[in-house]
């Protein structure tokens, strides 16, 4: 299984292990798998770090189709 690493305010793939997206500047990244629509994952996760800064509960939004570790791990990061 092929993921890209995106930058998920641009969208601009990026390298694994930079600190901040060349593009941007932001630090914060998706794994995207190669057959998915970046744009909707990074919308569903933007999305959904909103709605629990408003103050929904992770578990009972059910937006992001596929949450692995490493979709959790990006949401916490926007949400702080
Ligand atoms: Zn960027």
């Amino acid at each position: 299984m092929t993921k890209t690493l995106i930058c998920i305010e641009c969208r601009e793939a990026v390298d694994a292990g930079v600190e901040a997206c060349p593009s941007c500047r932001q630090k914060t990244f998706a794994y995207v798998d190669q057959w998915d629509d970046a744009n909707s994952v990074c919308d569903e996760l933007l999305l959904t770090a909103a709605l629990v800064r408003a103050g929904f509960r992770q578990g009972e939004l059910s937006l992001i189709p596929v949450a692995g570790a490493e979709t959790e791990k990006t949401l916490a990061a926007c949400v702080q």
